[in-house]
C-alpha cells in the first residue's frame, strides 16, 4: 500500500506552549484586574474583621454535626454555619467529611452555605468552596475517576489532558463546587517521593505542556461558565525535589536550578490565567514555603505578574511554629506568612488566624495595605467564577455527571496511559483461547488502580469502591471467560500468602499473570525507605519463574518501584501506572490486543536504587566511567505495532537570534495493526557557560497511524528553546552548536 504522507507542524517555545491558551491579560483571557473597580467600591465597605474572615479558610468540620464536626451521616450544623460565616466572616469552606457525598448531597451542603453568606451576611459576600479533585471529583460518588497524572503524562496526549479537564470541571461544578486544587505542576524528579503520581513526571517541557492543557480544560474560556472552575497550581515551588525522598522533608534547590526546572510550569501556568497557587508544604534552602518572601512576593507576583491569590496548605501557617520553627509563637507564625505572601489560610480546624492576624493589623505588626491587597486578590477569584452572578449550584448538570461518553473516554485514557516496557517473542497480544493464572497483591482490588485522593484522602477504603468497576482480575475474567481463568493471590504487599498453592496453580495454566505493585497511599503515609518492590511480590515471580511458563508481568503502582532481579524472569510488562476507574477494563483490552499500547515513560525507570539519574542528566554523569544504566528510559514504551522514522530535515544549517528551524522527520507504520506513536524531539546544546543537559525534550507529537500509514511531522524551534538559565539566573541563549535527534536520526545546527 502506497504510503499516504500528511504534513503536522508543532511550534515550540518552552513556557510559551502554552500561547495558544491565552495567557492572563492576553486577548481570550481578560485580566483578573478587570473585576477591581468593583472590588475597591466593596473594601471601602468592609470591616477589618470582614477583610481577614475572607482570609480564612476552614474545613467542613467545622461547620459539621458532631462534637469533632464527624458525626455520620456528614450533615452540617446551622449554628456552627452561622458562626464562622456570620461572627468569623469566613471565605472559603473546603473539602469533605469522612468520605465522599452524592451529588444531592453536595448541592445541599452548597446551597446552605450560600444561603448564609447571601441571605444573611451583612456584605452578602459569597463563600469560595474548594476541593481536592485530583483525579476527576475525587469526593463526589460514582464521579469519573482518570488516570493518576503520571499515568495521564504517559499518553503524551495533551487532547486527552484538555478533555480530562473539561470533564473534572463538569463533574466538580455538578457538585456546586467552583475551585479545584488541582493541577500538581511540581516536577517529578526524586523517585522515593510519595507524591510522584501526582506529578507529570520529571521533564519540564511535558509537564509544562499537559498541565497548562489540563488547566485550559477545567477554565475553558471562562471560568464563570456553569460547567468550569477555578484550578489551583500547586505546590508553588520545589516541594517535590526532597533530599531525603520522605514527603515534607527539605529540598535544596539553588536559584539556578529552581528557575530552569521547577518554576517553568509554575509560569506557564500563570501565564495561561489559573488564579489561585498553593505554597510548598515543605522548606527549600533552610526557607519553608508558608514564609518564603522572595519565592511568594518578589517571583510569583511581582516578576510573574501573578493577579490571583495564593492559598497555604493545610495547617501549614501553624506548623512554621509547631514543626518548622521559624517562629517562636502562632501569632508570629501568621506574620511571618501573611508578610511574606500567603493570601488565605487553609487554618483549616479554627478560628486562630483570625483571631491572631486581627491583632496583628490593630497591632500594626501587619499594614493593612498588605490585608488590602490579599482579599483584592480572593474576591478577583469569587468574581473570576462567578459567584457574585450566581453562588447557587446548576442543578441541572448532574443530568450529564458520569455519563456513558465520560466513562468511554476514561477508558480511552486508561489505554493510552498503560506502558508496554518489554514483550520478548511477541507473547503479548494474549490469545483469547489461553488458559491464565492470576496472581498477586495488585489482581483483585480497585484501591491499587486509583491510590490517594480516591473517596477518601488515603484512596484505601476498597468497601467504598463502586461495585460495577472491574478490577484487574474481574476485567481479565470479562475477557477471557472466568472458566480459562484462575486466581491464587500469592502474596501480601510484604508477605507471602499462599505460595504452594499458587505454584501449583501454575502447573495447570499456559501463561500468568502476574499483578504487583504498591498498595494505595498519599503523602506521608506513602514514605518508602527502599525503591525497590518489596521482596515478597519479587519472590513470587522468582518461584514462578521455574515453571518455565509465560510470564506477564502488570505493574500498579504510583513510582518507579525497583524490580530488576525479575525483568528478565519475566516475558512482558506492562507499566499501568494508577490507571483509574476503568483501569482494569483496560490493562484486559491491551493484554488480549483489544487496544494498542502507546503509552511512554514519563519518567526514567531506574535499575539500582541508588543510580536515580534523570534522562537530561549533565555530560559529567556519563564521563569517566559513571553511567546512568536506567532499566527503561525516559520516553520508551513499545507497541503492538512498528514504527520507523526516516528523512530527518532542518530547514537550514544555521538560525538567528530572532529566527525560526524548522525540524520534519517521517513516520510510518511498518506494522500491521493500527496504532499510535509519540515522535520525540530531542535539543542538546553541545557546549555552554553553565554545564548543558545531555539532552533534552523540546516537542512531541502524538500520531494515529493505520499500517503502511507515513506523516510527516514538522517542529519549528525558536531561539527561547534553546535558552537557559545563566550565572546570573537570567533566562538566556548563547552562540554555539545543537544536535537535534528523533529516534536514531541526528543532526546539527549552529544557533548565530
Ligand atoms: C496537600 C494538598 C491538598 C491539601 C488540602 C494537603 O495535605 O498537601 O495537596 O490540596 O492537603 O486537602
Amino acid at each position: 500500500m502506497p504510503a499516504i504522507a500528511k504534513r503536522i507542524t508543532v511550534t515550540l517555545t518552552i513556557c510559551f506552549i502554552c500561547a495558544a491558551l491565552a495567557p492572563a491579560g492576553t486577548p481570550g483571557r481578560k485580566s483578573l484586574k478587570q473585576f477591581d473597580a468593583k472590588i475597591n467600591a466593596l473594601l471601602k465597605k468592609m470591616t477589618l474583621e470582614e477583610k481577614i474572615g475572607q482570609m480564612t479558610q476552614v474545613t467542613i468540620d467545622v461547620v459539621s454535626e458532631g462534637a469533632d464536626g464527624r458525626k455520620e451521616p456528614h450533615g452540617i450544623d446551622p449554628a456552627k454555619l452561622e458562626k464562622a460565616i456570620l461572627q468569623y466572616h469566613v471565605g472559603s469552606i473546603i473539602n469533605v467529611g469522612p468520605s465522599f457525598y452524592s451529588v444531592p448531597h453536595w448541592l445541599d451542603v452548597i446551597t446552605a452555605i450560600q444561603d448564609v453568606a447571601l441571605k444573611k451576611s451583612r456584605l452578602r459576600i459569597p463563600v469560595l468552596y474548594g476541593i481536592d479533585a485530583v483525579h476527576g471529583a475525587t469526593y463526589t460518588e460514582g464521579a469519573t475517576l482518570f488516570p493518576q497524572e503520571i499515568g495521564v503524562a504517559a499518553t503524551w496526549n495533551t487532547a486527552y489532558a484538555q478533555r480530562i479537564g473539561e470533564i473534572t470541571a463538569y463533574e466538580v461544578r455538578a457538585s456546586g463546587i467552583p475551585w479545584v486544587f488541582s493541577p500538581v505542576l511540581d516536577i517529578g524528579r526524586q523517585p522515593l517521593w510519595p507524591r510522584l503520581w501526582e506529578t507529570y513526571g520529571e521533564d519540564v517541557y511535558l509537564a509544562t505542556a499537559l498541565g497548562t492543557a489540563y488547566s485550559s480544560g477545567l477554565m475553558g474560556n471562562s471560568m464563570s461558565a456553569k460547567d468550569r472552575v477555578a484550578p489551583c497550581l500547586k505546590h508553588y515551588v520545589g516541594y517535590s525535589m526532597p533530599r531525603t525522598g520522605k514527603d515534607r522533608t527539605p529540598a535544596w534547590i539553588d536559584e539556578r536550578m529552581m528557575r530552569e526546572y521547577f518554576l517553568p510550569t509554575f509560569e506557564a501556568g500563570v501565564r495561561s490565567g489559573v488564579p489561585t497557587v498553593m505554597a510548598n508544604s515543605s522548606e527549600v534552602n533552610g526557607i519553608p514555603g508558608h514564609a518564603n518572601y522572595h519565592l511568594l512576593t518578589e517571583v510569583l507576583k511581582r516578576e510573574l505578574g501573578f493577579e490571583g491569590f495564593t492559598v497555604s496548605d493545610w495547617q501549614d501557617i501553624e506548623r512554621l511554629h509547631t514543626r518548622d520553627r521559624v517562629a517562636a509563637t502562632p501569632k508570629e507564625a501568621v506574620r511571618l506568612a501573611v508578610m511574606a505572601g500567603v493570601d488565605m489560610s487553609m487554618v483549616p480546624f479554627d478560628f486562630s488566624f483570625y483571631d491572631l492576624l486581627v491583632d496583628l493589623v490593630k497591632e500594626r505588626a501587619v499594614p493593612m495595605a498588605r490585608i488590602d491587597d490579599a482579599v483584592r486578590r480572593i474576591l478577583r477569584v469569587k468574581y473570576a467564577v462567578g459567584l457574585f452572578d450566581d453562588a447557587y449550584p446548576d442543578r441541572m448538570l448532574q443530568n450529564g455527571f458520569a455519563s456513558k461518553e465520560f466513562t468511554d473516554f476514561n477508558r480511552s485514557v486508561a489505554q493510552e496511559s498503560i506502558t508496554l516496557l518489554k514483550n520478548a517473542g511477541g507473547v503479548l497480544p494474549l490469545k483469547k483461547d489461553l488458559r491464565v493464572l492470576v496472581t498477586g497483591p495488585t489482581a483483585n482490588l480497585l484501591s491499587v488502580l486509583n491510590s490517594g485522593w480516591t473517596i477518601t484522602w488515603q484512596g484505601n477504603e476498597e468497601s467504598l469502591y463502586p461495585k460495577d468497576k472491574p478490577t484487574i482480575l474481574r476485567a481479565i475474567n470479562a475477557k477471557l471467560g472466568a472458566n480459562k481463568v484462575v486466581y491464587v493471590p500469592g502474596t501480601d504487599f510484604d508477605r507471602p500468602l499462599d505460595i504452594s498453592a499458587t505454584l501449583a496453580a501454575a502447573d495447570a495454566v499456559d501463561a500468568i499473570i502476574a499483578c504487583l505493585g504498591e498498595n494505595a497511599y498519599c503523602e506521608i503515609p506513602g514514605n518508602v525507605d527502599d525503591l525497590t518492590l518489596d521482596e515478597a511480590q519479587l519472590k513470587l515471580v522468582e518461584e514462578l519463574a521455574a515453571k518455565h511458563k509465560p510470564i506477564i508481568l502488570i505493574l500498579a503502582e504510583g513510582r518507579p518501584r525497583i524490580i530488576h532481579r525479575i525483568v528478565d524472569k519475566v516475558s512482558a510488562i506492562l507499566l499501568a501506572y494508577l490507571p483509574g476507574m476503568e483501569g482494569g477494563n483496560a490493562i484486559a483490552d491491551i493484554l488480549v490486543g483489544d487496544a494498542v499500547p502507546s503509552g511512554k515513560l514519563p519518567v526514567t525507570y531506574p535499575k539500582y536504587p541508588n543510580a536515580l539519574v534523570t534522562y537530561d542528566c549533565k555530560p559529567l554523569e556519563l564521563a569517566d566511567g559513571n553511567n546512568s544504566d536506567p532499566e527503561f528510559p525516559f520516553g520508551f514504551g513499545l507497541s503492538y505495532t512498528d514504527f520507523e522514522y526516516s528523512d530527518l530535515r532542518l530547514s537550514g544549517e544555521s538560525v538567528s537570534k530572532d529566527g525560526k528551524l524548522r525540524v520534519s522527520v517521517t513516520v510510518t507504520n511498518k506494522g500491521t495493526l493500527p496504532g499510535k506513536d509519540v515522535v520525540q524531539l530531542y535539543v542538546s546544546d553541545l557546549y555552554r557557560s553553565v554545564s548543558p543537559p545531555v539532552k533534552e525534550l523540546k516537542g512531541f507529537r502524538k500520531v494515529h497511524l493505520a499500517p503502511g500509514q507515513s506523516d510527516v511531522v514538522e517542529f519549528v524551534l525558536t531561539p527561547p528553546d534553546l535558552s537557559f538559565i545563566d550565572r546570573e539566573y537570567k533566562r538566556k541563549t548563547e552562540n554555539g552548536k545543537f544536535r537535534v535527534a528523533i529516534g536514531n536520526l541526528t543532526g546539527e545546527f549552529e544557533l548565530r
